[in-house]
């Protein structure tokens, strides 16, 4: 695609999907399409299609957002299309969902407005979508899903636990991926984690989750989990990693429950010997929300590329959890409170820097926003699919 036609699809997708109704409408059309050409379809998703649809939204425009960067939106469709052979999807499905999301982009358009050039500029963007997807589907051959048994669950925080698991077989992932699960308490429901540990031979694997309030999955992980259960893991998906070869530092920042990608990174670097230097931001709503710093300050302390810096929105910890903030033991950089990015933006200019950023949509977002602001130049800055 050509930056005219790429200008085209994402002014276009900005006009249809600009209010929640807008985009309802848009992806009932398109699973409207897909599952009328193939009713038996409709089996392999769950029966509530709400986060489907909301994450169908996102990741288009995630792809829309990659496509300045050579390669990026392939890499990331490719993995997609890894992750959906978990619903038993395969690469014949993918070109009867590209002609699906052409034909409700246009009806949803109107034919006044979808003229010859946005025709040829969305027709080349599904075929980019089916294509990769077709080349991931192929290209695939690790299992579609792994088993695990929980061995062990830890309350942290009333609202998170950190849950250990054993996989019959050791899992490939990367450092700083993501895997989609599965818990048998839900059983039609998947969700991504991020493990926190590198992977290993022994199929050890540690997730930290936090309670979403009125979530599905995520409660039940926290308050359900007993040692025994067996989770479904799905293939790695994700690209967030150190680049070795580009000579560049790392500026790393991580709130809640984000931290897991980065730390799982850290302690796979902690077992190279040679490392560029990492600058890692730990924050948190409260100073309770950091409840990992002293392993990653320890940490610090035998790998001198590391600097961990903890860093809360609020001085205090909230009324209903009137303990007192823990003090930061001699030696590590004392607690900052503030928001993350103008926190982070205060140490000076991370222009040169390779960046990660990981936590919640909203944090990832604003300080997404808030480095370019201050001269980090977008390219440099890499973060998960916000879903
Ligand atoms: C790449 C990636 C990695 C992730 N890694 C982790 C991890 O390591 N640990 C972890 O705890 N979670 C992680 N998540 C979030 C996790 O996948 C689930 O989205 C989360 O646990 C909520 O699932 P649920 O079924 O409980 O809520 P849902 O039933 O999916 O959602 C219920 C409601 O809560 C809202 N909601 C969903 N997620 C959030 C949120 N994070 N904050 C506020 N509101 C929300 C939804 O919009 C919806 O309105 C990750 C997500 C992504 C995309």
């Amino acid at each position: 695609m050509d930056s005219r036609d790429i200008a085209l699809v994402r002014a276009n997708f900005r006009t249809v999907s600009y209010s929640a109704h807008s985009r309802g409408k848009l992806t009932n059309a398109f699973y409207g399409q897909l599952f009328g050409r193939d009713p038996a379809l409709r089996q392999l998703f769950p029966p509530a299609m709400d986060v489907t649809r909301h994450r169908f939204i996102l990741a288009l425009q995630f792809i829309l957002d990659s496509l300045d960067t050579p390669g990026a939106a392939e890499e990331f469709l490719e993995q997609l299309a890894r992750d959906h052979r978990k619903y038993g999807v395969d690469a014949k499905h993918y070109r009867s969902a590209a002609d699906a999301l052409l034909i409700a982009l246009r009806a949803h358009t109107g034919e006044a407005l979808w003229t010859d050039p946005l025709d040829t500029a969305w027709t080349r963007f599904t075929d980019l979508i089916a294509n990769s997807m077709i080349a991931g589907a192929e290209a695939d051959d690790l299992p579609a899903h792994w088993e695990a048994t929980v061995v062990g669950q830890h309350q942290l925080l009333d609202d998170l636990a950190l849950v250990r698991l054993r996989a019959d077989a050791p899992i490939p992932y990367e450092s700083g991926q993501y895997l989609p699960i599965r818990i048998p308490q839900t059983p039609n429901m998947w969700r991504y984690l991020s493990p926190a540990i590198p992977a290993n031979d022994g199929g050890e694997l540690e997730f930290h989750v936090r309670k979403v309030r009125g979530g599905w999955v995520s409660p039940s992980i926290v308050n359900d989990t007993k040692p025994g259960d067996r989770w479904l893991i799905g293939a790695p998906l994700g690209g967030l990693h150190v680049d070795y070869e580009c000579g560049r530092n790392v500026l790393m920042i991580g709130s809640g429950t984000g931290i897991a990608p980065l730390r799982a990174q850290v302690m796979e670097m902690a077992r190279r010997g040679v490392n560029p230097q990492v600058h890692l931001f730990l924050g948190g709503v409260y100073p309770r929300d950091l409840y990992d710093l002293e392993n990653m300050w320890r940490l610090s302390l035998i790998n001198p590329w590391l600097s961990v810096i903890p860093v809360a929105e609020h001085q205090n910890n909230p009324w209903w959890h009137p303990e007192p903030p823990p003090e930061t033991p001699p030696g590590m950089h004392r607690r900052l409170t503030g928001s993350i990015g103008h926190i982070v933006t205060s140490f000076g200019s991370w222009a040169e820097h390779q960046v990660q950023l990981a936590g919640s949509p909203e944090m990832v977002y604003t300080t997404t926003q808030t480095l370019i602001a201050a001269g980090v130049p977008e390219e440099r800055i890499s973060h998960d699919p916000l879903w």
